[in-house]
């Protein structure tokens, strides 16, 4: 599949990689129709957020379709449209049960793990792609209704 990916400060490039497969019982794979270019994603460019591991895929705010699910996803069936929203959360810490997602201290205690970013973040490979895995797709995937639209429904993923 085709993905923007970090190479070095400054050296991003739309590269070929290999499809997003299952890796946890919560995670969906996630087909996507729209990603989104962030103001963070200069920090990338510039070099002015440590920690970026050379192969990460780049991208935290996309509209998809579920296209797998691992076995203990169970709100979710392939076909669903959904937001991927920026941020990973397992949703039973007691910061998530607080709704303090971003503080989630599961993923990555004492940090926000996130699509995309450096290694304190996780790192996870984001949404600049075709297909992307979703850690935790029972708590962070949110379905869309029909009538809304993929660049409306996009605004949703980080910037609310
Ligand atoms: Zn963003
Ligand atoms: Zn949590």
């Amino acid at each position: 599949m085709k993905a923007v990916v970090f190479h070095d400060i400054g050296d991003i490039r739309l590269d070929e990689v290999p499809e997003p497969t299952i890796q946890e019982p919560n995670d969906a794979i996630v087909r996507i129709t729209a990603s989104a270019i962030c103001g963070t994603n200069l920090h990338m460019i510039c070099g002015t957020m440590a920690g970026m591991q050379p192969g990460t895929i780049l991208g935290h705010e996309a509209v998809g379709v579920v296209e797998e699910i691992g076995p203990n996803v169970r709100n979710l069936k392939r076909g669903d449209r959904v937001v991927v929203p920026s941020t990973i959360a397992c949703g039973y810490c007691s910061y998530c049960r607080a709704g303090y997602y971003a503080q989630c201290d599961t993923v990555v205690p004492n940090g926000t793990a996130f699509f995309g970013g450096p290694k304190e973040s996780g790192p996870f490979d984001g949404l600049q792609a075709e297909y992307a895995r979703a850690p935790f797709a029972n708590v962070g995937l949110v379905k869309l209704p029909d009538g809304v639209e993929d660049d409306k429904a996009i605004m949703r993923s980080d910037i609310s």
